[in-house]
């Protein structure tokens, strides 16, 4: 099935120049960008955002770091979008994150981990909306 998800590179890995790298990986795998801006979230709009984290012990620390500098938003479409996303991603912790994965290559620790992507088609339902309306999506 074609599905849709959404992808941020976070502030860490815009800050380090490394966006272009990601978006290369991301047309490498297969995917097709029918969405992408660049915005500097505010820190009311990162915990609107984050709002399903809100009783989390890192809630107030991860919204300070998603609204330090730029993001780059996108939506990607292909096939199973949102688990394959998730595996080029890599796990949270680029520790533990597999070899040749984002976060591996260019996130820095659990917080500081290069990119986001949605977790289910529910989250990527409200995310996209969140950041995009119809008629940016081509
Ligand atoms: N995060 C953090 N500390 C933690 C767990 C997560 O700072 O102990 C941050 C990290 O940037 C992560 C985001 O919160 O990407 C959302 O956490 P989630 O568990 O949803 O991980 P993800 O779906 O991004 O892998």
């Amino acid at each position: 099935m074609v599905e849709r998800t959404l992808s941020i590179i976070k502030p860490d890995c815009v800050a380090a120049k490394n966006a272009g790298k990601v978006i290369s990986m991301l047309e490498e795998n297969g995917f097709n960008i029918i969405g992408m801006k660049k915005i500097h979230l505010t820190k009311k709009q990162a915990k609107k955002f984050y709002i399903v984290h809100k009783d989390r012990p890192f809630y107030d620390s991860l919204t300070d770091f998603m609204s330090e500098g730029p993001i780059v938003v996108m939506v990607l479409e292909k096939e199973n979008a949102i688990a394959d996303y998730r595996k080029l991603m890599g796990a949270t912790n680029p520790e533990e994150a597999e070899e040749g994965t984002i976060r591996k290559l260019y996130g820095s620790n659990i917080e500081r981990n290069a990119v986001h992507g949605s977790d289910s088609e529910e989250s990527a339902n409200y995310e996209i909306k969140f950041f995009f309306n119809e008629l940016e999506l081509v």
